[in-house]
């Protein structure tokens, strides 16, 4: 019988995932070799597309303060403008709602190919012996007044604290029992790639359909990414479709935005629920991202959000590292903690919100719907703290987030 390897470290960082590796690099960078990590996944994913994913200024900050956003932004195409309208609507003067993305000079919104991101993530946090990846299934926790302890059927890890960014159906919120607040949507996503024959013009369309939102977002000159959300019945029957069939049913959808679509590529089916963690923290445990909450992806945020956790939890290990504390304490997690819900909790909320107001049948609330977009298209004031709300930077104090490197 093979012998099991016994791995210590300062920190287990669960997860390979996006979260979790801006987190481990961000760490590494700043520490080098003060700080050791084992970065456990139970599958070390290939680099193909998956989707494309739309960052916001608060994680190109964050990229810019790490100094990598030179290697980024040659693989990110910008969204200028946004429009928001709900069907039936897009001739009419009458809700759509345009918004100039910008604040100050600066683009609010990236659409990239999440793979690209993860290929530079990677090769970045290559560089750091002092991060070691395993690809091992784990079956047991352990948290003690020393340590936390993790094992697999390969290793015993031991370490000072997990953090665990281990997405939606984390296996650390399963071990420890930790509930969250959640709902299944009764929603899925298709999210696919289209060539289309007219210019997109750097313009994202979020089109509130009564069956659910769909966005076209701008992934260079003559392609678009696209994101439809509807029941799960509905996308069920999609999904059986043919691809020339799907590609009728998406030119449908889209209208005359971006002309005749020729192409439809990298189709996937995506699930849809709300979950918000009832504690970001437990004794030597830390969530990010996906792990401490599920949000509708309507407004392209999910990532946004997890970095901002990776921001705020790096900090505070990072300063507690500096003044010789000790990073795993309860109290400085709890900072953690305090700092992190209230953003998690009103972006959840409110893409939550918006999706019931739009994604229906109900008559009745049809003048809502309206009013809903002229209010907000008559207020300036108003347009621009949306633009600021969905570029992330207003909603924490951060140093990353604010585009300062942290030393
Ligand atoms: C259709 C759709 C479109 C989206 N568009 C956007 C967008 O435009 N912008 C945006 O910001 N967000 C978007 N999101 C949300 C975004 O994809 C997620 O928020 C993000 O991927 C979460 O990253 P994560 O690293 O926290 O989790 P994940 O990406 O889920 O990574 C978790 C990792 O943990 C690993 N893992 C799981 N279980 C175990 C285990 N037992 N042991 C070890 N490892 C384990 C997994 O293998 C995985 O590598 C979208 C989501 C959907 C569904």
């Amino acid at each position: 019988m093979n012998k099991k390897k016994s791995i210590s470290s300062d920190i287990i960082v669960m997860g390979n995932g996006i979260t979790s590796q801006f987190f481990s690099l961000v760490l590494s960078k700043t520490l080098g070799d003060r700080i050791k990590i084992s970065q456990i996944d139970k599958e070390i994913k290939s680099q193909d597309y998956v989707r494309a994913l739309s960052i916001s200024l608060s994680t190109v900050n964050m990229c810019k303060a790490l100094d990598i956003w030179s290697l980024i932004e040659p693989y990110c195409y910008p969204v200028k403008k946004i429009i928001v309208t709900h069907k039936g609507k897009q001739e009419s003067k009458s809700g759509i709602l345009e918004f100039n993305n910008h604040i100050d000079q600066n683009i609010a919104s990236y659409i990239i190919n999440e793979s690209d991101l993860r290929k530079i993530l990677s090769q970045q946090i290559e560089k750091y012996k002092t991060i070691e990846l395993f690809e091992t299934e784990i079956n047991s926790l352990d948290i003690n007044n020393e340590s936390a302890l993790i094992s697999s059927n390969q290793y015993d890890f031991s370490s000072k604290l997990i953090v665990a960014g281990d997405g939606r159906r984390s296996i650390v919120k399963k071990i420890l029992g930790i509930k969250s607040i959640s709902w299944d949507y009764d929603q899925t996503a298709l999210s696919c790639l289209i060539t289309h024959s007219k210019k997109n013009d750097n313009i994202a369309i979020e089109n509130f359909l009564n069956t659910g939102p769909i966005a076209i977002l701008p992934f260079g000159d003559y392609q678009s990414s696209l994101v439809w959300s509807g029941t799960k019945n509905f996308m069920n029957n999609l999904n059986q479709l043919d691809r020339n069939k799907l590609l009728e049913e998406v030119q449908m959808q889209t209208r005359d935005y971006i002309g005749k679509i020729s192409k439809i590529e990298n189709i996937g089916f995506f699930d849809l629920n709300f979950s918000i963690i009832r504690r970001l923290i437990d004794t030597r445990v830390a969530f990010i991202g996906d792990a401490a909450h599920s949000v509708h992806p309507l407004a392209g945020q999910g990532t946004n959000i997890g970095l901002r956790d990776v921001a705020y939890l790096s900090e505070n290990i990072i300063d507690s590292i500096k003044y010789g504390l000790d990073f795993s304490n309860k109290n400085v997690l709890q900072v953690y903690e305090r700092k992190r819900m209230p953003d998690i909790v009103t972006s959840a909320m409110t893409f939550d919100a918006i999706n019931r107001l739009y994604s229906n049948n109900i008559q009745a609330i049809e003048p809502l719907k309206d009013f809903a977009i002229n209010f907000v298209s008559k207020i300036p004031k108003l347009k621009k703290s949306f633009v600021e709300e969905g570029a992330g930077t207003k909603r924490t104090m951060s140093k990353l987030i604010q585009g300062i490197p942290i030393s």
